[in-house]
């Protein structure tokens, strides 16, 4: 049985490795432990790891591990769909959300982030497969999404995000990230951050630049179907 730790280290040892065939600084990518449908002792075991940042993808399970896990310092990385009336709690409880793909989620969160707080850091979500099931803007919406969400007070837009279609062939992997890679580009904007690259493509995205790979699977194990 392989531990957290050990899963841990495994996946440290491909980012780096990947970072080096890529010749980028392997501090250049981050690891999003994606936590979804697992524990919050998982959590509390990776974070002892040394791991602070945690995805999550449903709201009422992520409000219920947050509280069990307050004494920690983590980063809580909203990562799922966004409903709009779970903008609130959302701008209230997390520190990134990578999935906003349409304007008025984003002015709900801005309206609604707490002044106390520092600005909730923004990825946009875009559909890069072009598949009707995903989420995410169509790429020749971004533009004006992108604009429109810069200017918001109470957000910091840092970049994109996407989940393409899974696929094992590795230039269609890379084809799909350096998509979203010339899609960021072209914003113009100055973003530093690409979300992208999960547990069997993260290789493939960290060539093409991803600053964030949200890994789940390669560290917590799989997850049981029938889960939220
Ligand atoms: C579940 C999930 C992940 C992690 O996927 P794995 O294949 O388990 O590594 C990453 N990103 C998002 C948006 C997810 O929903």
């Amino acid at each position: 049985m392989s531990t957290l730790a050990d899963n841990l280290s495994a996946i440290s040892a491909r980012i780096a490795s990947a970072a080096q065939a890529a010749g980028r600084d392997s501090a250049s990518v981050q690891l999003l432990a994606v936590s979804k449908t697992k524990p919050a002792s998982a959590i509390r075991e990776i974070h002892a790891a040394g791991v602070c940042d945690v995805g999550e993808n449903y709201l009422q399970e992520a409000l219920t591990k947050q509280q069990a896990l307050s004494d920690l310092p983590l980063i809580w990385h909203f990562i799922g769909p966004i409903q709009s009336n779970k903008t609130k709690a959302i701008a209230e409880h997390f520190d990134w959300v990578h999935s906003v793909d349409r304007l008025k989620i984003a002015q709900r969160l801005s309206e609604q982030r707490p002044a106390g707080l520092a600005p909730l850091n923004i990825c946009l979500q875009v559909n890069v497969s072009g598949e009707d099931s995903k989420s995410g803007c169509a790429p020749a919406d971004l533009p004006a999404l992108a604009k429109a969400v810069a200017a918001l007070p109470n957000l910091r837009l840092r970049g994109l995000m996407a989940i393409p279609e899974p696929t094992d062939d590795r230039a269609a992997q890379e084809a799909a990230f350096a998509t979203l890679r010339q899609l960021q580009e072209g914003l113009d904007l100055g973003l530093d951050t690409l979300s992208m690259g999960m547990s069997h493509d993260l290789e493939a995205a960290i060539a093409q630049g991803a600053t964030w790979v949200r890994i789940g699977t390669a560290l917590f194990g799989a997850r049981d179907y029938g889960q939220p």
